[in-house]
C-alpha cells in the first residue's frame, strides 16, 4: 500500500510531536549531557546532515527545514547519560 500525502503529513505531524515532548523530557533529566540524533539510513541528505551528537539545548529543529524523506521525518533522539567513570 502506497500511503497518500495527507497520511505522511499526519503520520509526521503525531511523530514530530512525540519527538519534541521526548527531546524536552531529556533536557529536563539533569543525567542527560548530550542528545543524539539518529536517521534512518534511507533518510535525505537534509537529514542525513543533522545526525550526531549535540549539547541537549542546542538539538537541532525536527523534522529539518527542506526535508524531503519519501515517508516523512523518521529521525529520533537518543540521550547520552552522564556517565561517571571511575
Ligand atoms: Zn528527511
Amino acid at each position: 500500500m502506497i500511503a497518500t500525502d495527507a497520511e505522511i503529513e499526519a503520520r509526521t505531524a503525531k511523530r514530530t510531536a512525540e519527538l519534541q515532548k521526548s527531546i524536552k523530557e531529556l533536557q529536563e533529566n539533569p543525567r542527560v549531557i548530550n542528545i543524539r540524533v539518529i536517521v534512518p539510513a534511507e533518510a535525505c541528505p537534509v537529514c542525513q546532515g543533522i545526525a550526531g551528537t549535540y549539547a541537549k539545548n542546542a538539538v537541532p529543529q525536527m523534522p529539518p527545514e527542506g526535508c524531503s524523506c519519501p515517508r516523512g521525518f523518521e529521525g529520533y533522539a537518543q540521550p547520552m547519560l552522564n556517565v561517571i567513570y571511575p
